[in-house]
């Protein structure tokens, strides 16, 4: 992992204390707005591309969230941080051949997109004697067969998702996951676009009732998330800083 900020420690320490102050009093404000208790929404820190150094900096200013998208990036990382009483998230797209690895640390997948990863993560998460918590990641654009690249799986196959994670020996159902489209009916339209994702989270739970995550909202958009009842927003940018690539 290559170090991409320049400030020693005690610096990039009091940058992140005063990004994450200033994400937190966005959350406080939304929750106030909507008539939501603090407590109700859970700050996930997107740390993907950064150091494990910051993830050690995070901790000690009380973060204990964290979630990555590339298991190369992330197994190395969380290694290096398993002293840390960590929750670690996985929300990017996920191939098989991954699965055991990333299983390896994380006890949350929030990109569950596919009967065949449930398979895949039912096996490894049996083989190495633990339960996951599963999100299915739901792609509001594939409604409209606007498909972004961004993986997900259309609102229509969720109840058939749910029933194969609940059904599966090592899983657990947790609840939903959606990034807001860029493309379709929905682009530019966060809170249309969590709205709907509420809507079926509360029909999915008539048969789940136990599967009240709903992961929603980034760093730009993290109000809307809380205002339709988001109950994780996953913050990358506005904690740690703009991602010199793509990651
Ligand atoms: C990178 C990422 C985030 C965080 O995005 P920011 O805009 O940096 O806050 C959230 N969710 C997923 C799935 C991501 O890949």
């Amino acid at each position: 992992m290559t170090e991409r900020h320049e400030l020693p420690d005690p610096a990039r320490r009091d940058e992140l204390a005063e990004n994450l102050a200033k994400v937190e009093e966005r959350i406080a404000a939304a929750c106030a707005a909507a008539g939501r208790k603090r407590e109700e929404v859970t700050l996930v820190v997107v740390t993907k591309t950064y150091p494990a150094s910051d993830v050690r900096l995070l901790y000690e200013l009380g973060v204990r969230n964290v979630a990555e998208n590339r298991d190369q990036d992330a197994a190395p990382k969380a290694a290096a941080c398993a002293d840390l009483d960590l929750q670690w998230h996985f929300v990017g797209q996920l191939q098989t051949n991954k699965v055991r690895s990333v299983l390896g640390y994380s006890d949350v997948v929030q990109s569950v997109d596919r009967m065949k990863l449930v398979t895949a993560l039912s096996s490894a998460a049996v083989r190495a004697g633990r339960e996951v918590g599963c999100l299915i990641q739901v792609a509001l654009d594939a409604e409209t067969g606007a498909r972004g690249e961004r993986g997900g799986v259309a609102p229509g196959g969720t109840e058939e998702l749910a029933t194969a994670i609940e059904g599966s020996a090592g899983l657990r159902f947790d609840g939903l996951m959606t990034v807001a489209p860029l493309v379709g009916p929905y682009a530019g339209r966060q809170r249309a676009a969590f709205d709907r994702l509420m809507e079926i989270s509360a029909d999915l739970r008539v048969g789940h009732p136990a599967a009240n995550m709903v992961s929603a909202g980034m760093s730009t958009d993290l109000e809307e998330a809380v205002a339709a009842g988001a109950t994780h927003v996953r913050v990358g940018t506005a904690v740690l800083g703009v991602r010199p690539r793509l990651g």
